[in-house]
């Protein structure tokens, strides 16, 4: 982005604000506002004018009792205060993405000022990657930046087609863009080893590929959350209520002989924090995660595990950490993610590189008051997996077309 002179030029610039509300619809984390932030700045610094293009939530999914959309909540409205605050400057509002009047706004921009278009997913084409509004899109700017990194998995019209209409020189990523692929790569292409993969959260389902690349180039893989009960029970263990796939079974059997051939060390918990019920005031106990009772379930490691753990990230000089090690939303099941992210953050301080990406993990370790002590967090959930699991993402393969 730095190579490109944008001076006088007119922007189109697609960020990721799809930030949390609360129910007064003020912003509740700013993360994702603020790390586009040196973006927006540069280009204004430069003397463009800006055209600010994002979605927020799912309002095609959660539409009103009458089918139609819920403007009031999924405005960009929204967020034209918390912006303007951040940026230190005024940002206008485009009640519509297209059309005459959004068309005549964005011709009358001058450099330095700031417009937001509404809601991209208010826009049937968005989703169906439409070359129509995408085409419309184009024609509202010189330039186009994608720095929408947490959007980059979809081929949606705003974050892929568009980039289609304008030529090579007239693309680029943002710097938010540039830094997510960078670190993401620094774990992908240049480890430094051993690299130590630590991954939890909720179901084997949704880790399938990357727990198969993984075990192809980490030198450990720890596995906690909810999905290590499906490799426990593989393995014969008695899991009682736990979290279990029983029709994943037999591909943690398969996992299981993969790192062994590979030599992959993959951890599992061998204790766990044990309750009667998914409820935080449930009544808990420290269990051998292979024999938890029935009417018992496994929300959290144990302090055994969580001991174990440390010790494989604390000899690490490469971590990536996806997902939870428990159900840590419940501060009395909190204990076990804790611990790694206190694991994570001494071998940082150590020396070692972090990237916490995807998902739940972020959220933990803000939690946990670490996240200025790892190398990385990434701002893109779904598209930080889908980007380690090796897929193109179609953010990505746009702007190279
Ligand atoms: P994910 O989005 O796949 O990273 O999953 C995150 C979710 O997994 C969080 O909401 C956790 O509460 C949940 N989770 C973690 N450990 C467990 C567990 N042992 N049992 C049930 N859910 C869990």
């Amino acid at each position: 982005m730095k190579a490109i002179d944008f001076s006088g030029k007119k922007v189109l610039v697609r960020v990721d604000f799809n930030v949390p509300l609360d129910q007064d619809f003020k912003v509740t984390d700013d993360t994702r506002i603020r790390a586009a932030l040196p973006t927006l700045r540069h280009l204004l610094d430069q003397g463009a004018a800006l055209i600010l293009m994002s979605h927020l939530g799912r309002p095609e999914k959660k539409r009103l009792p009458d089918g139609s959309l819920d403007v009031a909540r999924f405005t960009l409205q929204h967020l034209v205060e918390p912006l303007s605050t951040l940026l230190g400057k005024p940002v206008g509002f485009a009640a519509s993405l297209t059309g005459s009047e959004t068309a005549a706004r964005c011709a009358g921009l001058q450099a330095g000022e700031v417009l937001l278009l509404e809601n991209t997913r208010f826009h049937a084409g968005e989703s169906k990657g439409d070359p129509e509004l995408a085409k419309e899109l184009a024609a509202l700017a010189d330039v186009y930046v994608n720095d929408a990194f947490g959007s980059a998995h979809r081929e949606h019209a705003s974050t892929a087609t568009v980039a289609r209409y304008f030529a090579p020189e007239a693309k680029t990523f943002g710097l938010l863009m540039d830094k997510e692929i960078e670190n993401a790569n620094k774990v992908l292409l240049t480890p430094q080893r051993p690299l130590t993969a630590i991954i939890g959260g909720a179901k084997v389902s949704d880790k399938i590929l990357l727990l198969e690349r993984l075990i192809d180039f980490a030198d450990s893989v720890i596995i906690g959350g909810g999905m290590a009960y499906t490799f426990l029970q593989a393995q014969g263990g008695h899991t009682g209520n736990s979290l279990v796939e029983t029709d994943k079974i037999d591909l943690a059997l398969r996992l299981l002989e993969q790192a062994k051939q590979k030599g992959v060390q993959l951890l599992l918990p061998v204790d766990s924090w044990i309750a009667d019920g998914f409820s935080n005031t449930a009544q808990k106990r420290l269990a051998d995660s292979m024999s938890v009772p029935d009417g018992w379930m496994g929300l959290d490691v144990g302090t055994e595990a969580a001991k174990q753990f440390s010790a494989a990230i604390l000899e690490a000089k490469t971590i990536l950490w996806n997902g939870p090690m428990g159900v840590f939303e419940f501060p009395n099941f909190a204990e076990g993610t804790h611990a790694i992210a206190k694991a994570v953050a001494a071998a940082t301080a150590a020396g070692a590189f972090s990237l916490v990406g995807g998902g739940d993990s972020v959220a933990a370790v803000n939690q946990a008051g670490l996240a200025d002590q790892v190398s990385y967090i990434s701002t893109g959930g779904g598209a930080m997996l889908e980007f380690l699991e090796g897929k193109t993402l179609p953010g990505v393969a746009a702007m190279q077309d």
